[in-house]
């Protein structure tokens, strides 16, 4: 069975490489134009390539390896097809840093730890689930630790939803890919691949209204000792532990329509105020959730957002919404934060609500923030924040439990401080918290009703008594709340 599957897709790409075309290899009579757009889209995302040590798979007839070896120490360019192998040679070979391969990927053997980087784009898609098992668990240890895999691949999201219907490609869905990488890389030791990025190709989107081509970036990361409370990955934490998708819709029910985030619209509102936005600026919101706050910014202020979560449940709901709102200047992807590259001043605003709890190194998120925006850029932020220790029973338990790393909002104000930001504000809103939390409850046990036609009397007591319990954290003064301005000097002296 196995090897009836190596036989026909040889065969498949020898018929596909006899002329060595880019039509011809991308399957597609629009190739060129098509090409020519992705390309600089796709280079966009990659990590600075400078310097680097870097394996390209799939390689076919070199549309990325010219770009790859320009920047990049070396690259080893990987294709089973000779033609395509020669065509690649004829137009990059001149560049002398590139090693031209001629294998299959299922039976390529390198040597652990010389690579930084692996590239791969429209490979994965033509090997079965035990051959790109295989395959992952390969490539994690030619990275040397601390190493990006980025590849890209036709999926579907819905079955019947594909454009490409010939065999023999395998089509996925993002999920089925995401859940290949964490399956594999969970036996793997002290090493695995951790998200840093996934997204849609907006070149399609924009040109063929298609959204099924997807891109993803991981990292190579040493494994914590224990794991998240037991998930191996924290996007696992985060989508099986308080934002599934149940846990998600439950919580938009009492912060309103696109919210998961103190106040919903109203302070959000408040607070976007305080931005004096302009047409056209471009702003990233951090932790994003299901996107609200996106579509109420570019609608009133014609702003361009990117929504970024971690969460691959909130960033499918934002994307079901998206669909109906249909605002394109709005664009989600799934990413991390703490593990993202942006380059420099790519950003006029970052924006935060009530995500930054959940992670750690507060100051490292910060620098990235700085380094993103542009001079003259602002930040804002909400934040759950905590009273002077010690504190309370409850609060540490709740704190605990949760996984949130908290801070004062004194605290909070010098890590801005210290990173460089000016004009740092950082105001205890706990008064606002409060009032807010109070009114949410009151709205809640009003349309107990409508609650019950979607969820259980649990999920409604669950939410009740959480909200009360919030309220009394407060009255004890270990929970706080705060809202944080800032901005990067306009005149950067280095
Ligand atoms: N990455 C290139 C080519 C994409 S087309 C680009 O984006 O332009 C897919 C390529 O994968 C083809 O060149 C095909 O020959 C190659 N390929 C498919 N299966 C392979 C395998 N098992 N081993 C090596 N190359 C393979
Ligand atoms: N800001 C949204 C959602 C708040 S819920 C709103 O106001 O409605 C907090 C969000 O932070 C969750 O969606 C969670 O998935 C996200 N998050 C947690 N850690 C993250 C990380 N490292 N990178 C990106 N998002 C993260």
């Amino acid at each position: 069975m196995a090897n009836e599957v190596r036989q026909t897709m040889t065969h498949f790409w020898e018929e596909h490489s006899r002329d060595a075309t880019v039509e011809e290899m991308m399957l597609d009579s629009s190739a060129a134009l098509l090409s020519k757009e992705e390309k600089p889209e796709i280079i966009s995302l990659l990590p600075c390539l400078v310097g680097l040590t870097v394996l390209e798979l799939g390689a076919g007839i070199g549309r990325y390896t010219g770009h790859l070896a320009k920047l990049a120490s070396h690259v080893t360019a990987v294709d089973f097809m000779q033609n395509f192998i020669e065509k690649n040679r004829d137009d990059n070979g001149y560049r002398g840093n590139i090693t031209f391969l001629q294998a299959d990927v299922t039976l390529l053997d390198l040597p652990n730890g010389t690579f930084d980087f692996i590239f791969s784009n429209w490979l994965f898609m033509y090997l079965t689930d035990e051959e790109l098992a295989a395959l992952i668990q390969k490539m994690l240890g030619w990275l040397r630790p601390g190493g990006y895999l980025f590849f890209r691949e036709s999926c579907f999201f819905q079955s019947g939803d594909c454009e490409r219907t010939f065999n023999p490609t395998l089509y996925r869905t993002p999920a089925q890919y995401n859940h290949l990488l964490t399956s594999v890389t969970s036996k793997s030791g002290h090493n695995g691949f951790e998200i840093v990025m996934s997204k849609s190709v907006q070149t399609y989107i924009k040109i063929k209204k298609n959204q099924n081509q997807v891109c993803w970036m991981l990292q190579k990361v040493p494994r914590e000792a224990n794991g998240h409370q037991g998930y191996t990955t924290f996007q696992q934490f985060l989508d099986n532990q308080q934002y599934s998708r149940k846990g998600i819709l439950r919580y938009e029910k009492i912060f309103g329509d696109g919210f998961v985030s103190t106040g919903g619209l109203e302070t959000t509102k408040e607070f976007i105020a305080m931005l004096n936005l302009v047409p056209g600026q471009r702003v990233i919101d951090v932790g994003c959730g299901i996107g609200g706050g996106d579509f109420y910014m570019a609608k009133t202020y014609g702003v361009d957002v990117l929504g970024m979560d971690l969460s691959s449940n909130m960033v499918e709901i934002a994307m079901e919404r998206a669909v109906m709102e249909k605002i394109p200047q709005v664009q989600f992807e799934i990413g991390d934060a703490t593990r993202r590259i942006f380059p420099d001043a790519s950003f006029d605003v970052v924006y935060s609500r009530d995500t930054i709890l959940h992670i750690n190194d507060k100051g490292a998120l910060f620098r990235k923030f700085y380094s993103w925006l542009k001079p003259g850029g602002k930040l804002l932020i909400t934040d759950y924040c905590c009273g002077e220790r010690p504190w309370s029973t409850v609060f540490e338990e709740y704190v605990k439990q949760r996984g949130y790393v908290l801070y004062t909002p004194e605290e909070y104000g010098q890590f801005l401080q210290k990173v460089g930001f000016v004009r740092v504000q950082a105001l205890d809103r706990t008064e606002q918290f409060v009032q807010v939390l109070k009114k949410e409850l009151v709205r809640t046990q009003e349309i107990k009703q409508e609650f019950l036609e979607s969820f259980s009397e649990e999920d409604y007591n669950y939410i009740i008594e959480g909200w009360k319990e919030k309220l009394h954290r407060c009255s004890l003064g270990d929970q706080r709340w705060g809202l944080f301005l800032a901005e990067k000097p306009l005149d950067i002296i280095s």
